[in-house]
Protein backbone atom coordinates (compact mmCIF):
# COMPACT_ATOMS: atom_id res chain seq x y z
CA UNK A 1 0.00 0.00 0.00
CA UNK A 2 1.49 3.28 -0.94
CA UNK A 3 1.65 5.87 1.27
CA UNK A 4 -0.42 9.45 0.95
CA UNK A 5 1.07 12.39 2.55
CA UNK A 6 -1.31 15.42 3.01
CA UNK A 7 -1.11 18.89 2.98
CA UNK A 8 -1.02 21.68 5.33
CA UNK A 9 -3.38 24.36 5.24
CA UNK A 10 -4.45 26.57 7.88
CA UNK A 11 -2.56 24.11 10.78
CA UNK A 12 -5.34 21.04 9.49
CA UNK A 13 -3.70 18.10 7.56
CA UNK A 14 -5.71 17.28 4.45
CA UNK A 15 -5.63 15.41 1.58
CA UNK A 16 -8.03 12.32 1.83
CA UNK A 17 -10.58 12.94 -0.59
CA UNK A 18 -8.56 14.60 -3.58
CA UNK A 19 -7.48 12.69 -6.78
CA UNK A 20 -3.85 11.87 -5.91
CA UNK A 21 -0.53 12.41 -7.97
CA UNK A 22 1.78 9.80 -8.11
CA UNK A 23 5.72 10.10 -6.91
CA UNK A 24 8.03 8.01 -8.68
CA UNK A 25 11.59 6.96 -7.64
CA UNK A 26 13.47 7.89 -10.10
CA UNK A 27 16.02 4.88 -9.49
CA UNK A 28 13.54 2.23 -9.81
CA UNK A 29 10.65 4.24 -11.32
CA UNK A 30 8.30 2.51 -8.71
CA UNK A 31 5.04 4.77 -7.27
CA UNK A 32 6.60 5.79 -3.90
CA UNK A 33 3.83 7.48 -2.84
CA UNK A 34 1.12 9.55 -3.27
CA UNK A 35 0.13 13.44 -3.15
CA UNK A 36 -3.19 15.34 -3.38
CA UNK A 37 -3.54 17.00 -6.79
CA UNK A 38 -5.50 20.19 -5.21
CA UNK A 39 -6.43 23.18 -7.80
CA UNK A 40 -7.86 27.08 -7.32
CA UNK A 41 -10.21 26.28 -4.63
CA UNK A 42 -7.53 25.26 -2.33
CA UNK A 43 -4.91 27.43 -3.55
CA UNK A 44 -7.30 30.81 -2.78
CA UNK A 45 -7.87 28.74 0.87
CA UNK A 46 -4.13 28.80 1.37
CA UNK A 47 -3.89 32.26 0.70
CA UNK A 48 -7.11 32.60 3.12
CA UNK A 49 -5.59 31.33 5.82
CA UNK A 50 -1.45 32.99 5.61
CA UNK A 51 -3.31 36.13 5.22
CA UNK A 52 -5.32 35.64 8.32
CA UNK A 53 -2.03 34.48 10.21
CA UNK A 54 0.08 37.75 9.27
CA UNK A 55 -1.27 39.91 11.40
CA UNK A 56 0.09 37.85 14.60
CA UNK A 57 2.92 36.47 13.28
CA UNK A 58 4.61 40.10 12.09
CA UNK A 59 3.73 41.27 15.75
CA UNK A 60 5.80 38.92 17.45
CA UNK A 61 9.19 39.84 18.15
CA UNK A 62 11.91 39.06 15.99
CA UNK A 63 13.27 36.56 19.00
CA UNK A 64 10.17 34.69 19.41
CA UNK A 65 9.77 34.22 15.75
CA UNK A 66 13.79 32.99 15.58
CA UNK A 67 13.37 30.63 18.65
CA UNK A 68 10.68 28.73 16.53
CA UNK A 69 13.05 28.74 13.49
CA UNK A 70 15.94 27.48 16.14
CA UNK A 71 13.48 24.95 17.42
CA UNK A 72 12.40 24.11 13.45
CA UNK A 73 16.25 23.47 12.94
CA UNK A 74 16.75 21.34 15.82
CA UNK A 75 13.90 18.98 14.60
CA UNK A 76 15.17 19.27 10.82
CA UNK A 77 19.06 18.02 12.52
CA UNK A 78 17.30 15.33 14.46
CA UNK A 79 16.33 13.90 11.38
CA UNK A 80 18.56 14.43 9.29
CA UNK A 81 19.58 11.36 7.79
CA UNK A 82 16.34 9.98 7.56
CA UNK A 83 14.97 13.07 5.17
CA UNK A 84 18.41 12.49 3.24
CA UNK A 85 16.81 8.85 2.60
CA UNK A 86 13.28 10.41 1.57
CA UNK A 87 14.97 12.97 -0.95
CA UNK A 88 17.47 10.40 -2.21
CA UNK A 89 14.28 7.88 -2.84
CA UNK A 90 11.96 10.87 -4.71
CA UNK A 91 14.89 12.84 -6.22
CA UNK A 92 18.01 10.25 -7.06
CA UNK A 93 20.82 11.78 -5.60
CA UNK A 94 23.22 10.30 -3.56
CA UNK A 95 22.75 9.84 0.04
CA UNK A 96 26.19 11.84 0.96
CA UNK A 97 24.86 14.37 -0.96
CA UNK A 98 21.03 14.73 -0.09
CA UNK A 99 22.34 14.44 3.81
CA UNK A 100 24.65 17.79 2.82
CA UNK A 101 21.79 19.25 1.29
CA UNK A 102 19.75 19.08 4.52
CA UNK A 103 22.43 20.25 6.60
CA UNK A 104 23.20 23.01 3.82
CA UNK A 105 19.02 23.62 3.19
CA UNK A 106 18.77 23.82 7.77
CA UNK A 107 21.83 26.44 7.66
CA UNK A 108 19.22 28.54 6.06
CA UNK A 109 17.05 28.08 8.84
CA UNK A 110 19.98 28.57 11.49
CA UNK A 111 21.10 32.19 9.69
CA UNK A 112 17.81 33.86 9.55
CA UNK A 113 16.49 32.95 13.08
CA UNK A 114 19.71 35.13 13.48
CA UNK A 115 19.38 38.26 11.08
CA UNK A 116 15.68 38.22 11.46
CA UNK A 117 17.07 40.48 15.12
CA UNK A 118 18.94 42.62 12.85
CA UNK A 119 16.35 44.15 10.85
CA UNK A 120 18.05 47.53 11.54
CA UNK A 121 15.65 51.33 10.37
CA UNK A 122 17.75 54.57 9.50
CA UNK A 123 17.26 58.09 10.82
CA UNK A 124 18.05 60.32 8.12
CA UNK A 125 19.35 64.19 9.10
CA UNK A 126 17.01 66.43 7.97
CA UNK A 127 17.42 69.49 6.14
CA UNK A 128 14.00 71.19 8.39
CA UNK A 129 15.23 71.81 11.47
CA UNK A 130 11.38 71.11 12.60
CA UNK A 131 12.02 67.74 10.97
CA UNK A 132 12.77 64.45 11.52
CA UNK A 133 13.14 61.24 8.61
CA UNK A 134 12.61 57.87 10.07
CA UNK A 135 13.17 54.76 8.28
CA UNK A 136 11.69 51.54 9.11
CA UNK A 137 10.97 48.15 7.34
CA UNK A 138 8.44 46.03 7.62
CA UNK A 139 7.42 42.42 6.31
CA UNK A 140 5.85 43.11 2.76
CA UNK A 141 2.86 40.41 3.62
CA UNK A 142 1.65 37.13 2.09
CA UNK A 143 4.18 35.07 0.17
CA UNK A 144 4.14 32.71 -2.38
CA UNK A 145 7.32 30.01 -2.96
CA UNK A 146 7.20 27.76 -6.08
CA UNK A 147 10.36 25.88 -5.83
CA UNK A 148 11.84 22.96 -8.33
CA UNK A 149 12.59 19.90 -7.60
CA UNK A 150 16.66 19.57 -8.37
CA UNK A 151 17.12 21.25 -4.46
CA UNK A 152 13.98 19.66 -3.06
CA UNK A 153 14.88 20.84 1.03
CA UNK A 154 16.95 23.89 0.35
CA UNK A 155 14.99 25.75 -2.10
CA UNK A 156 12.02 25.54 0.44
CA UNK A 157 14.22 26.76 3.19
CA UNK A 158 15.87 29.39 1.30
CA UNK A 159 12.82 31.18 0.53
CA UNK A 160 10.90 30.61 3.91
CA UNK A 161 13.71 30.96 6.64
CA UNK A 162 14.07 34.18 5.39
CA UNK A 163 10.32 35.19 5.04
CA UNK A 164 9.22 33.97 8.53
CA UNK A 165 12.55 35.75 9.90
CA UNK A 166 11.48 39.03 8.26
CA UNK A 167 7.91 38.52 10.14
CA UNK A 168 5.97 37.23 6.57
CA UNK A 169 3.67 33.96 6.47
CA UNK A 170 3.95 31.43 3.56
CA UNK A 171 1.84 29.16 0.83
CA UNK A 172 4.39 27.40 -1.08
CA UNK A 173 4.42 24.50 -3.40
CA UNK A 174 6.60 21.95 -3.85
CA UNK A 175 7.49 20.75 -7.57
CA UNK A 176 5.41 17.58 -8.54
CA UNK A 177 8.39 15.49 -8.76
CA UNK A 178 9.69 16.10 -5.45
CA UNK A 179 7.17 17.04 -3.02
CA UNK A 180 7.44 14.61 0.06
CA UNK A 181 10.80 16.20 1.48
CA UNK A 182 8.92 19.43 1.42
CA UNK A 183 5.94 18.23 3.51
CA UNK A 184 8.17 16.54 5.64
CA UNK A 185 10.25 19.86 6.42
CA UNK A 186 6.83 21.67 6.94
CA UNK A 187 5.44 18.42 9.38
CA UNK A 188 8.67 19.45 11.14
CA UNK A 189 7.80 23.14 11.40
CA UNK A 190 4.33 22.25 13.01
CA UNK A 191 6.00 19.99 15.18
CA UNK A 192 8.41 23.22 16.09
CA UNK A 193 5.28 25.38 17.05
CA UNK A 194 5.19 27.67 14.24
CA UNK A 195 1.54 28.70 14.51
CA UNK A 196 -1.13 27.39 12.10
CA UNK A 197 -1.76 29.44 9.19
CA UNK A 198 2.45 30.87 9.01
CA UNK A 199 3.24 28.07 6.26
CA UNK A 200 0.61 26.40 3.79
CA UNK A 201 1.58 23.48 1.81
CA UNK A 202 0.16 22.53 -1.52
CA UNK A 203 0.78 19.97 -4.84
CA UNK A 204 -1.69 19.62 -7.80
CA UNK A 205 -1.91 21.34 -10.96
CA UNK A 206 0.81 23.89 -11.26
CA UNK A 207 -0.61 26.32 -13.56
CA UNK A 208 -3.66 26.82 -11.67
CA UNK A 209 -1.81 27.53 -8.50
CA UNK A 210 0.45 30.14 -9.86
CA UNK A 211 -2.34 31.39 -11.75
CA UNK A 212 -4.54 31.63 -8.60
CA UNK A 213 -1.69 33.26 -6.24
CA UNK A 214 -0.60 35.60 -9.11
CA UNK A 215 -4.16 36.72 -9.58
CA UNK A 216 -4.71 36.99 -5.47
CA UNK A 217 -3.66 40.67 -4.64
CA UNK A 218 -3.26 39.82 -1.03
CA UNK A 219 -0.44 37.95 -1.64
CA UNK A 220 2.32 40.49 -1.73
CA UNK A 221 5.29 38.98 -2.77
CA UNK A 222 6.25 35.67 -5.32
CA UNK A 223 9.39 33.91 -5.19
CA UNK A 224 10.52 31.22 -7.47
CA UNK A 225 13.22 29.20 -8.52
CA UNK A 226 12.74 26.84 -11.91
CA UNK A 227 13.14 27.85 -15.39
CA UNK A 228 13.30 30.94 -17.31
CA UNK A 229 10.19 30.04 -19.68
CA UNK A 230 8.01 29.51 -16.06
CA UNK A 231 9.45 32.67 -14.51
CA UNK A 232 8.91 34.84 -17.53
CA UNK A 233 5.07 33.67 -17.32
CA UNK A 234 4.80 34.52 -13.47
CA UNK A 235 7.00 37.84 -13.25
CA UNK A 236 4.22 38.81 -16.28
CA UNK A 237 1.07 37.71 -14.19
CA UNK A 238 2.80 39.46 -11.24
CA UNK A 239 2.37 42.38 -12.89
CA UNK A 240 -1.52 42.40 -12.60
CA UNK A 241 -1.35 43.11 -8.81
CA UNK A 242 2.29 44.74 -8.76
CA UNK A 243 4.25 42.27 -6.15
CA UNK A 244 7.57 41.90 -5.27
CA UNK A 245 9.40 39.59 -7.04
CA UNK A 246 12.43 37.01 -6.65
CA UNK A 247 13.08 34.53 -9.41
CA UNK A 248 16.71 31.81 -9.67
CA UNK A 249 16.51 30.47 -13.01
CA UNK A 250 18.23 28.87 -16.05
CA UNK A 251 21.80 29.56 -15.76
CA UNK A 252 24.57 28.34 -18.52
CA UNK A 253 27.90 28.43 -16.06
CA UNK A 254 31.51 29.18 -17.67
CA UNK A 255 34.45 27.74 -16.24
CA UNK A 256 37.43 29.44 -17.56
CA UNK A 257 41.38 27.83 -17.32
CA UNK A 258 43.87 30.07 -17.69
CA UNK A 259 47.16 28.98 -18.53
CA UNK A 260 48.71 29.83 -14.94
CA UNK A 261 46.11 27.36 -12.88
CA UNK A 262 46.62 25.28 -10.75
CA UNK A 263 45.48 22.32 -13.17
CA UNK A 264 44.65 19.73 -10.28
CA UNK A 265 42.53 22.38 -8.16
CA UNK A 266 41.19 23.38 -11.85
CA UNK A 267 39.76 19.49 -12.57
CA UNK A 268 38.68 19.24 -8.83
CA UNK A 269 36.76 22.49 -8.86
CA UNK A 270 35.08 21.42 -12.67
CA UNK A 271 34.14 17.67 -11.23
CA UNK A 272 32.47 19.65 -7.93
CA UNK A 273 30.53 21.86 -9.93
CA UNK A 274 29.60 19.62 -12.84
CA UNK A 275 28.61 16.44 -11.03
CA UNK A 276 26.81 17.76 -8.03
CA UNK A 277 23.08 15.96 -8.65
CA UNK A 278 24.49 14.13 -11.73
CA UNK A 279 24.52 17.82 -13.13
CA UNK A 280 21.17 19.26 -12.55
CA UNK A 281 21.79 22.25 -10.86
CA UNK A 282 21.37 25.80 -12.16
CA UNK A 283 24.90 26.83 -11.38
CA UNK A 284 26.73 23.30 -12.86
CA UNK A 285 29.50 23.80 -15.23
CA UNK A 286 28.22 23.50 -18.82
CA UNK A 287 31.23 24.66 -20.87
CA UNK A 288 34.44 24.62 -20.18
CA UNK A 289 37.17 27.30 -21.42
CA UNK A 290 40.72 25.90 -21.40
CA UNK A 291 43.98 27.83 -22.36
CA UNK A 292 45.02 26.25 -25.25
CA UNK A 293 48.73 25.43 -23.82
CA UNK A 294 47.34 23.85 -21.28
CA UNK A 295 44.68 21.96 -23.29
CA UNK A 296 46.31 18.24 -23.18
CA UNK A 297 47.15 18.36 -19.91
CA UNK A 298 44.17 19.76 -18.18
CA UNK A 299 41.85 17.09 -20.01
CA UNK A 300 43.88 14.17 -19.10
CA UNK A 301 43.88 14.89 -15.57
CA UNK A 302 39.86 15.61 -16.11
CA UNK A 303 39.19 11.80 -17.75
CA UNK A 304 41.43 10.45 -14.64
CA UNK A 305 39.27 11.95 -12.40
CA UNK A 306 36.15 11.55 -14.49
CA UNK A 307 37.02 7.46 -14.71
CA UNK A 308 36.91 7.25 -11.17
CA UNK A 309 32.67 7.97 -10.63
CA UNK A 310 30.62 5.96 -10.06
CA UNK A 311 26.85 5.40 -11.72
CA UNK A 312 23.88 3.55 -9.56
CA UNK A 313 21.42 3.78 -7.10
CA UNK A 314 21.78 6.68 -4.54
CA UNK A 315 21.27 4.74 -1.29
CA UNK A 316 24.09 2.27 -2.10
CA UNK A 317 27.46 3.08 -0.85
CA UNK A 318 30.18 4.76 -2.82
CA UNK A 319 27.52 5.87 -5.75
CA UNK A 320 29.09 9.60 -6.96
CA UNK A 321 26.29 9.89 -9.79
CA UNK A 322 22.55 8.84 -9.31
CA UNK A 323 19.98 8.79 -11.91
CA UNK A 324 18.51 11.48 -13.82
CA UNK A 325 15.02 12.93 -13.07
CA UNK A 326 13.23 11.75 -16.11
CA UNK A 327 13.35 10.25 -19.64
CA UNK A 328 13.42 13.81 -20.75
CA UNK A 329 16.30 14.80 -19.24
CA UNK A 330 18.35 11.76 -20.51
CA UNK A 331 16.95 12.80 -24.03
CA UNK A 332 18.26 15.82 -23.52
CA UNK A 333 21.85 14.97 -22.83
CA UNK A 334 22.02 12.22 -25.69
CA UNK A 335 20.73 14.95 -28.15
CA UNK A 336 23.51 17.48 -26.53
CA UNK A 337 26.00 15.19 -27.01
CA UNK A 338 25.23 13.39 -30.46
CA UNK A 339 24.57 17.05 -31.75
CA UNK A 340 28.36 17.83 -30.29
CA UNK A 341 29.70 14.45 -31.99
CA UNK A 342 27.97 15.12 -35.28
CA UNK A 343 29.35 18.38 -35.74
CA UNK A 344 32.98 17.15 -34.85
CA UNK A 345 33.52 17.33 -31.30
CA UNK A 346 35.70 14.52 -30.08
CA UNK A 347 34.34 11.70 -27.47
CA UNK A 348 37.04 11.83 -24.14
CA UNK A 349 35.08 9.90 -22.22
CA UNK A 350 31.45 8.04 -21.49
CA UNK A 351 28.80 9.18 -23.59
CA UNK A 352 26.42 6.38 -23.26
CA UNK A 353 23.46 5.43 -20.86
CA UNK A 354 24.31 3.46 -17.82
CA UNK A 355 21.85 0.10 -17.50
CA UNK A 356 21.03 -0.25 -13.74
CA UNK A 357 17.45 -1.00 -13.18
CA UNK A 358 14.86 0.81 -14.20
CA UNK A 359 16.56 4.43 -13.83
CA UNK A 360 17.81 7.23 -16.80
CA UNK A 361 21.16 6.66 -15.88
CA UNK A 362 24.19 8.66 -17.87
CA UNK A 363 27.84 8.32 -17.78
CA UNK A 364 29.94 11.16 -16.82
CA UNK A 365 31.06 12.13 -19.70
CA UNK A 366 34.14 14.44 -21.61
CA UNK A 367 34.05 16.25 -24.95
CA UNK A 368 36.33 18.00 -26.53
CA UNK A 369 36.77 20.15 -30.10
CA UNK A 370 33.69 21.68 -28.87
CA UNK A 371 32.50 25.11 -30.55
CA UNK A 372 30.37 27.55 -29.63
CA UNK A 373 27.66 26.86 -31.83
CA UNK A 374 26.95 23.60 -30.85
CA UNK A 375 23.91 22.95 -28.77
CA UNK A 376 25.77 22.45 -25.74
CA UNK A 377 27.40 25.76 -26.05
CA UNK A 378 24.19 27.18 -25.51
CA UNK A 379 21.18 25.76 -23.51
CA UNK A 380 21.12 23.69 -20.25
CA UNK A 381 22.39 20.61 -20.48
CA UNK A 382 20.77 19.72 -17.25
CA UNK A 383 23.08 16.23 -17.51
CA UNK A 384 26.49 14.87 -16.52
CA UNK A 385 28.53 16.19 -19.92
CA UNK A 386 31.25 18.52 -19.88
CA UNK A 387 31.85 20.05 -23.21
CA UNK A 388 35.61 21.83 -23.33
CA UNK A 389 37.03 24.16 -25.39
CA UNK A 390 39.93 26.49 -25.97
CA UNK A 391 40.55 29.94 -26.15
CA UNK A 392 44.17 32.12 -26.36
CA UNK A 393 43.60 35.58 -24.81
CA UNK A 394 41.67 36.90 -21.47
CA UNK A 395 39.46 39.25 -23.65
CA UNK A 396 38.68 36.32 -26.32
CA UNK A 397 37.45 34.23 -23.27
CA UNK A 398 35.49 36.98 -21.20
CA UNK A 399 33.92 38.04 -24.57
CA UNK A 400 32.88 34.55 -25.45
CA UNK A 401 32.20 33.44 -21.58
CA UNK A 402 29.20 36.10 -21.41
CA UNK A 403 27.73 35.78 -24.82
CA UNK A 404 24.70 34.15 -23.74
CA UNK A 405 21.30 35.48 -22.39
CA UNK A 406 22.18 33.86 -18.78
CA UNK A 407 24.35 34.97 -16.02
CA UNK A 408 24.18 32.94 -12.76
CA UNK A 409 27.21 31.37 -12.03
CA UNK A 410 30.93 31.57 -13.69
CA UNK A 411 34.07 29.81 -12.41
CA UNK A 412 37.64 30.79 -12.98
CA UNK A 413 40.72 29.21 -12.37
CA UNK A 414 44.05 31.64 -12.30
CA UNK A 415 47.15 31.76 -9.85
CA UNK A 416 47.27 35.59 -10.94
CA UNK A 417 45.73 38.24 -8.54
CA UNK A 418 45.65 40.86 -11.63
CA UNK A 419 43.74 38.44 -13.95
CA UNK A 420 41.47 37.11 -11.10
CA UNK A 421 40.43 40.30 -10.70
CA UNK A 422 39.59 41.57 -14.29
CA UNK A 423 38.19 37.91 -15.02
CA UNK A 424 35.67 38.27 -12.24
CA UNK A 425 34.70 42.35 -13.13
CA UNK A 426 34.62 41.53 -16.45
CA UNK A 427 32.13 38.27 -16.31
CA UNK A 428 28.44 39.29 -16.45
CA UNK A 429 27.56 36.70 -13.87
CA UNK A 430 26.10 37.11 -10.20
CA UNK A 431 28.17 34.70 -8.87
CA UNK A 432 31.77 34.12 -9.33
CA UNK A 433 33.67 30.46 -7.74
CA UNK A 434 37.04 31.78 -8.03
CA UNK A 435 39.29 29.03 -7.26
CA UNK A 436 36.07 27.38 -5.95
CA UNK A 437 33.36 24.95 -7.23
CA UNK A 438 30.96 25.15 -4.91
CA UNK A 439 30.40 28.74 -4.47
CA UNK A 440 26.36 28.24 -2.02
CA UNK A 441 26.17 29.03 0.85
CA UNK A 442 23.79 30.65 3.44
CA UNK A 443 25.14 33.71 4.33
CA UNK A 444 26.22 34.70 0.72
CA UNK A 445 23.90 36.31 -2.06
CA UNK A 446 22.81 33.57 -4.45
CA UNK A 447 21.16 34.90 -8.14
CA UNK A 448 21.93 36.04 -11.26
CA UNK A 449 22.19 38.93 -14.36
CA UNK A 450 20.41 38.84 -17.20
CA UNK A 451 17.21 36.24 -17.85
CA UNK A 452 18.79 34.16 -14.85
CA UNK A 453 16.84 36.26 -12.79
CA UNK A 454 16.23 39.00 -10.10
CA UNK A 455 16.66 39.43 -6.65
CA UNK A 456 19.56 37.58 -4.25
CA UNK A 457 18.91 34.56 -1.90
CA UNK A 458 20.95 33.75 1.19
CA UNK A 459 22.36 36.52 3.57
CA UNK A 460 21.35 39.67 4.32
CA UNK A 461 20.54 40.45 0.99
CA UNK A 462 17.90 38.01 0.73
CA UNK A 463 16.16 38.93 3.94
CA UNK A 464 15.55 42.40 1.84
CA UNK A 465 13.33 40.58 -0.47
CA UNK A 466 10.90 39.96 1.95
CA UNK A 467 10.10 43.69 3.81
CA UNK A 468 9.15 46.55 2.58
CA UNK A 469 10.46 50.04 3.36
CA UNK A 470 8.59 52.89 5.47
CA UNK A 471 9.63 56.22 5.27
CA UNK A 472 7.76 58.57 7.89
CA UNK A 473 8.26 62.47 8.15
CA UNK A 474 7.68 63.72 11.61
CA UNK A 475 7.16 67.16 12.41
CA UNK A 476 7.94 68.04 15.35
P1 LIG B 1 12.09 22.56 -14.05
O1 LIG B 1 12.71 22.66 -15.39
O2 LIG B 1 13.04 22.69 -12.91
O3 LIG B 1 11.09 21.46 -13.91
P2 LIG B 1 9.88 24.40 -13.98
O4 LIG B 1 9.98 25.87 -14.17
O5 LIG B 1 9.09 23.64 -14.99
O6 LIG B 1 11.39 23.95 -13.92
O7 LIG B 1 9.36 24.03 -12.54
C1 LIG B 1 9.70 24.71 -11.37
C2 LIG B 1 8.48 24.85 -10.50
O8 LIG B 1 7.50 25.62 -11.18
C3 LIG B 1 7.80 23.53 -10.16
O9 LIG B 1 7.27 23.63 -8.84
C4 LIG B 1 6.69 23.46 -11.18
O10 LIG B 1 5.64 22.62 -10.76
C5 LIG B 1 6.27 24.91 -11.24
N1 LIG B 1 5.55 25.32 -12.46
C6 LIG B 1 5.64 24.79 -13.68
N2 LIG B 1 4.82 25.45 -14.53
C7 LIG B 1 4.20 26.44 -13.83
C8 LIG B 1 3.25 27.48 -14.11
N3 LIG B 1 2.76 27.66 -15.33
N4 LIG B 1 2.87 28.31 -13.10
C9 LIG B 1 3.37 28.14 -11.87
N5 LIG B 1 4.27 27.19 -11.53
C10 LIG B 1 4.68 26.35 -12.49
Amino acid sequence: MVKTYELLINGEWIGKRYDHIDVLNPATQEVMAQVPKVGRVEAAKAVDSAHQALSTWSSFTAQKRGKLLEKWHDLIEDEAELIGKLMTKEQGKPLKETIGEVNYANGFIDWYAEEGKRIYGDIIPSSHPDKRIFVQHQPVGVVAAITPWNFPAAMITRKVAPALAAGCTVVLKPATQTPLTAIKLVELADKAGIPKGVINIITGSSSEIGKTWSEDSRVRKLTFTGSTEVGKILMRDAAETMKKISLELGGHAPVIVMDDADINKAVNGVIQSKFRNAGQTCICANRVYVHESIEQEFIHQLNDEVKKLKVGNGLEEGIDIGPLIDRYAIEKVEHHVSDALKQGAKLQFGGQRVEVGQGHYYQPTVISNVTDDMICMNEETFGPLIPVTTFSSEDEVVQRANHTPYGLASYIFTENIGRAIRLSEGLEYGIIGLNDGAPSTPQAPFGGFKESGLGREGGYYGIEEYLETKYISVGI
